[in-house]
């Protein structure tokens, strides 16, 4: 198949297209680099023994994704381009609208003219409400929804918008994958996640302290109501994520026509203190840590029921906390600036 991927240089996109190319499509990356590396390009196609087709354009342009889509004629789009860093959100919550919804608008109609029927969509858990009782987990499809931030509310605005388009369009065959905390790498440590700035997230900036970036690790609030008083998430390795992607495809592909949402994580959750204590055996490094307070709405717990990805699509991740860390550190401690200075 031929497969448009916007958002392909990113650190999903990435991992996605290796396993994209390794299955024997042919991938085109629709990218503007505005969070990624151009060099990817050449990893992807180390990795993968087979380089994607690049259209750089932006997605707010209507014109770029419609030439885009033209050009290279898919048969289906994953469509990770977007912004998704939730405190920036919050700053800039036109930006996030502009780039998540409209941008998907503008996709949409490009793929409408095309007949570009299959779409696998990146959504987030953080299209849930917030889970505040025990009774609230794990959280499944039909959990309650309530994003709390602009992005979130971005990303469930889309959820929206793909279920209305489908409700609209009979051959709309449309995947909407909500991940929960994806981390680690490429176990060839050539691809991997590559932050700009100070990493947002624990994993990345974790990986960074231990390869001497970043003097320690802030712990973002120690007075949680779990057993160690850290938060508590659904980590889930970046390759069974990718492989997700493909499982969802293939069930598409084989004439699945409509819209479902479908939670991709493990169905496990692992505290900060156990994730740091895994990275620090991976590493062979000591994380120092400075006591924090939490980031306004952050949650104490939070994991996914994965039991519908495992009835639809066969689909289950596989590996395990020390599997994510060790291909995490792997990436990091080969490529310390991440892919280099963005060109
Ligand atoms: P990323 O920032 O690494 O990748 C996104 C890519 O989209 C980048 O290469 C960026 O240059 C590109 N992009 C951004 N705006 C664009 C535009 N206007 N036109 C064209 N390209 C544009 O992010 P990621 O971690 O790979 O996430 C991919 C998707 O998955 C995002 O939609 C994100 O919201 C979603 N998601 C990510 C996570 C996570 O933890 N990483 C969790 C849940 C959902
Ligand atoms: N966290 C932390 N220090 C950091 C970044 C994150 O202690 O510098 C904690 C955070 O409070 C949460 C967990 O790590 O409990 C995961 O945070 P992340 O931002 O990676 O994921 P999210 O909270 O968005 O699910």
């Amino acid at each position: 198949m031929n497969v448009l991927v916007t958002g392909g240089a990113g650190y999903i996109g990435s991992h996605v297209c290796v396993e994209l190319l390794e299955q024997g499509h042919n991938v085109t990356v629709f990218d503007n680099f505005s969070n990624s590396s151009r060099n990817v390009l050449e990893r992807i196609s180390q990795v993968a023994g087979k380089r994607p087709s690049l259209y750089e354009g932006d997605l707010r342009k209507a014109q770029n994704i419609g030439c885009a889509i033209l050009t290279h004629k898919p048969d289906a789009v994953m469509h990770f381009a977007g912004l998704k860093a939730v405190g920036e959100s919050v700053i800039k919550p036109l930006d996030y609208y502009e780039t998540n919804v409209s941008g998907t608008v503008n996709m949409l109609k490009a793929m409408q003219a095309f007949n570009v029927n299959h779409l696998v969509f990146s959504s987030s858990a953080t299209v849930y409400a917030p889970p505040t009782t025990p009774d609230d987990l794990p959280l499944t499809e039909s959990s309650a929804l309530g994003p709390v931030s602009p992005y979130g509310r971005s990303k469930l605005a889309v959820e929206h918008v793909l279920a209305d388009y489908a409700a609209a369009n009979p051959y709309a065959s449309i995947a909407m994958l909500r991940y929960f905390n994806p981390i680690g790498a490429h176990p060839s440590g050539l691809i991997g996640e590559d932050p700009k700035g100070i990493p947002n997230n624990l994993l990345p900036y974790i990986a960074q302290v231990a390869v001497g970036k970043l003097p320690h690790l802030t712990l973002l609030g120690h007075g949680f109501d779990t057993p160690d008083g850290t938060g508590i998430r659904d980590y889930v390795h970046i390759m069974d994520l990718a492989e997700g992607h493909l499982a969802a495809l293939d069930y598409l592909t084989a004439g699945f026509e409509g819209c479902f949402a479908m939670n991709l994580g493990t169905g496990q959750g692992h505290s900060v203190l156990e994730v740091i204590a895994a990275f620090e055996r991976a590493s062979g490094k000591t994380i120092p840590i400075v006591e924090g307070t939490p980031r306004p709405g952050d949650i104490a717990v939070c994991y996914a029921d994965a039991s519908k990805a495992q009835e639809l699509l066969g689909w289950k991740a596989t590996c395990t906390l020390a599997d994510m860390c060790a291909d995490a550190w792997r990436w990091q401690s080969r490529n310390p600036e991440g892919y280099g200075r963005r060109q």
